[in-house]
């Protein structure tokens, strides 16, 4: 029951200076279940490749301005301009940020963290992948579930969030993971497929897997920040639309 408390007890800590360091969302994977999920054996998707005998991933993630994403176009224009340096300036250093100063705040306590970068992407001779994955993490913390596009569709911003991950061996009270099926809360949509400009996403409907050219996507995202796959996605569009719903119902937009 103690062992149980403490669990909870870190969880709460955490969660809480993570709210005041501005992360707007945070979920908690045990790391033994997001390596049953993920088959995840050995490498550098494995927790104890950061940390010997890890115990928690804390996923943590910012929202994009809902503006920003209504307003993408798929082409190189003003609009596509303020993505990239928004991402770059905003979300990623945010993410980095918080998880740099919530690690250091875990390691106060005692316990070893490891801040993953928020960007984990890295491209070799035009070959697009990532030492690890934040939205198997987030999928492990129960966060959202993937879309057609491979993209995690959040429960509290649809898809309009950017994620990072910390790697612990604090033992925290988890999250009940999300179904990692992609395409699972998308019925027949196919919004994200059939704007592609560059026809880089497909979905095998039968086989439930995202099929997606990195390469084309990448090359085309240094062209102009595209994003539209995540800007029209008709789940984030919902929850943009009932916020603002909510704050004209209580009047709360025109407070200043
Ligand atoms: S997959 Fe890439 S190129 Fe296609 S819509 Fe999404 S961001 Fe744009
Ligand atoms: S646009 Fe439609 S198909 Fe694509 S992720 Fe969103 S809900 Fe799923």
């Amino acid at each position: 029951m103690a062992g149980i408390d403490r669990r909870i007890e870190n969880r709460r800590m955490i969660e809480e200076y993570l709210k005041s360091l501005g992360a707007d969302m945070a979920g908690f994977a045990s790391a033994q279940s997001y390596n049953h999920i993920f088959s995840i054996t050995e490498g550098s998707e494995h927790p104890d490749y950061y940390i010997k005998g890890a115990k928690t991933l804390i996923v943590i993630g910012v929202k994009i301005a809902d503006s920003i994403m209504d307003n993408l176009t798929g082409t190189k224009d003003p609009h596509s301009h303020n993505l990239k340096n928004y991402l770059l300036h905003y979300a990623y250093d945010k993410l980095d940020e918080i998880a740099a100063s919530a690690s250091k705040y875990i390691e106060g306590s005692g316990y070893d963290a490891y801040p993953i970068q928020a960007r984990s992407e890295i491209r070799e001779n035009g070959y697009l992948w990532s030492y690890f994955s934040h939205k198997k993490a987030a999928i492990a913390a129960g966060l959202g579930h993937a879309g057609k596009s491979s993209i995690i569709i959040t429960k509290k911003f649809g898809t309009r969030v950017r994620l990072t991950t910390i790697i612990t061996d604090m033992d925290m009270e988890a999250d009940e993971p999300a179904d990692k099926t992609p395409g699972k809360v998308c019925g027949n949509c196919r919004i994200c497929i059939d704007a592609c400009p560059v026809n880089a996403l497909e979905f095998d409907e039968a086989g439930k897997k995202t099929l997606i050219d990195p390469v084309k996507c990448q090359t085309y995202m240094d062209y102009c920040q595209c994003a539209l796959c995540q800007g029209l996605c008709p789940i984030g569009r919902r929850i943009a639309q009932k916020r603002r719903n909510l704050l004209i119902n209580r009047g709360e937009c025109f407070k200043i």
